[in-house]
């Protein structure tokens, strides 16, 4: 088999099993070695390690993770798909393809027949119209898993690596860094792929933290109070809250004050800290 990477044999491999490209399964394949690469050097897999990939496309990045890995398991969701990838990857005895959607797929169980191997990550070249739901879907099922190195919407990266105090910040960085530690890799152009996306993307790597970043009460309520101070995100923290929790400005009033966070304040300027005293007290004040 070719290198799978050049825009010849992606266009052969395309053209020979007659494939057309979904948008709407957010179809960009890779075309560049270097992007891979940089994956692969950023996930650091080694012969101890079960790779699950997200959306194998046509098997190029797939066939690169299999050579330096234990064992890839690849969840795919178009069935036109399977065929090609039986092809591209037919040398490969250390893989597996799941002809499933990512969102439905019980990643626990995968997981837990796979129990020989010594670190588990995750790697995907995303596609884009899910980003977020497979993100959270990964993240809430709690996972024994290292890393996860996702290749995404550079407009998404940058929200979820986001700081306090700018627009970006909001509810996907408070649930992605309170999981996990962030590390920036790579900007990627819009020309590495076939076809070429409208936006530029992004490598981030994350790593799993072995605890949250907060202590929180209760996650779910934790998240909701989250969720509720950037539902109106031009509005003080004071008004959205109590407009998204129906309760009485005065008691808010108060228990912000306790927690010492200013209630004309935005949530946009909160930290997880923060996020965490307030979550616990309202929480404490509603048992
Ligand atoms: N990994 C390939 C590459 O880098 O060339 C393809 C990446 S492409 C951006 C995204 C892939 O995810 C496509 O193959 C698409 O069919 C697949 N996909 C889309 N939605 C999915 C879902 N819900 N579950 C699993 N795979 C999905």
């Amino acid at each position: 088999m070719d290198k799978l990477f050049t825009p010849s044999t992606v266009n052969k491999i395309i053209q020979e099993h007659d494939f057309k490209f979904s948008k709407s399964l957010g179809q960009n394949f890779l075309i560049d070695e270097h992007i891979i690469e940089k994956i692969l050097i950023s996930s650091d897999i080694t012969k101890s390690d079960l790779v699950i990939e997200i959306g194998p496309g046509i098997g190029t990045l797939t066939a690169a993770i299999a050579e330096k890995a234990g064992k890839v398991k690849a969840v795919e969701i178009d069935k036109k798909l399977i065929p090609i990838l039986k092809e591209t990857l037919e040398n490969f005895d250390n893989v597996e393809i799941i002809n499933e959607d990512i969102l439905k797929t019980d990643l626990k169980q995968i997981i837990d027949n796979e129990r020989k191997y010594a670190a588990i990550k995750i790697i995907g070249n995303l596609p884009y119209y899910i980003t977020t739901p497979i993100i959270m879907h990964i993240l809430e099922a709690k996972l024994p898993i290292k890393n996860i190195t996702i290749m995404i919407q550079k407009e998404v990266a940058d929200r979820m690596k986001a700081s306090p105090g700018g627009k970006e910040y909001g509810s996907l960085s408070v649930a992605v860094q309170y999981y996990c530690e962030i590390v920036p890799v790579a900007v990627v152009p819009k020309t590495v792929f076939i076809p070429k996306p409208n936006v530029d993307s992004f490598i981030l790597r994350l790593d799993i933290r072995e605890k949250p970043a907060v202590d929180v009460l209760d996650e779910r309520f934790f998240f909701k109070i989250v969720r509720a101070s950037f539902s109106q995100r031009r509005k003080t923290l004071l008004n959205s809250l109590s407009s998204a929790l129906k309760c009485s400005k005065d008691s808010l009033e108060e228990t912000l004050v306790n927690c010492d966070i200013e209630p004309k304040r935005r949530a946009e300027t909160l930290s997880l800290t923060e996020f965490a005293r307030l979550a616990n007290e309202l929480y404490k004040n509603s048992q």
